[in-house]
């Protein structure tokens, strides 16, 4: 499950590109990380463009979250590195920006929000059915990663509870086993609160 730091630092600058493309990565926002077969984690720069990424824009971190060689690792490192001791079996962290969600995050007040008979539903870990209910926590914002930590870590975990987390007007969190897992869980995140969304607007315009 684990990859070493050239495999992880060519398929994150491929997810920078495909989230770029989406508009999940507007003006140089977002991070991604991997847990590397060595127990550091290969984090992204910080400040650099997603869609433009390059190899060396990716950097080694160890668990201490100190850079492993020279260059500032992504701003929001730490909340990688939260997740990762949270949940040993993770192996890799992806965020997001696109306005659907945090447009989405400014618009609900609750500290979260429930997807119900979704389909979609199975994307997530442990999933097998649409009929389900899944947690999305919604946290506040803030420029001190460990108030943000300390006000969702007691959130995560359940078995209702989906890997991944909104801060709100910020963005989306997601974690999976590996890569293609954690970019599953983002798109169905994703997904589920576009539809949400377009579910209400079309519920409004009945009324
Ligand atoms: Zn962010």
């Amino acid at each position: 499950m684990t990859m070493g730091f050239d495999d992880a630092a060519r398929a994150l600058v491929e997810i920078g590109r495909r989230f770029d493309a989406r508009g999940w990565a507007p003006a140089t926002s977002g991070n991604y990380s991997v847990r590397l077969d060595d127990g550091s984690f290969a984090v992204t720069r910080s400040g650099r463009h997603k869609g433009r990424l390059q190899p060396e824009d990716i950097l080694r971190v160890g668990a201490d979250g100190i850079v492993i060689g020279t260059g500032r690792s992504s701003a929001e490192t730490a909340l990688h590195l939260s997740l990762y001791g949270l949940f040993p079996g993770a192996h890799a962290v992806l965020h997001g920006h696109s306005a659907r969600t945090v447009g989405f995050s400014r618009a609900v007040t609750a500290s979260e929000w429930r997807f119900t008979g979704h389909e979609m539903l199975k994307a997530f870990p442990g999933i097998g059915t649409h009929d389900a209910e899944v947690r999305l926590p919604i946290v506040d914002n803030s420029q001190d990663m460990s108030v943000i930590d300390d006000a969702v870590a007691p959130s995560l975990g359940a078995a209702d509870v989906a890997p991944a987390y909104l801060i709100r007007g910020h963005g989306l969190y997601a974690w999976g086993a590996d890569l293609d897992e954690a970019e599953r869980v983002m798109e169905a995140t994703e997904w589920l609160i576009e539809c949400e969304l377009a579910e209400a607007a079309f519920r409004k315009g009945l009324a």
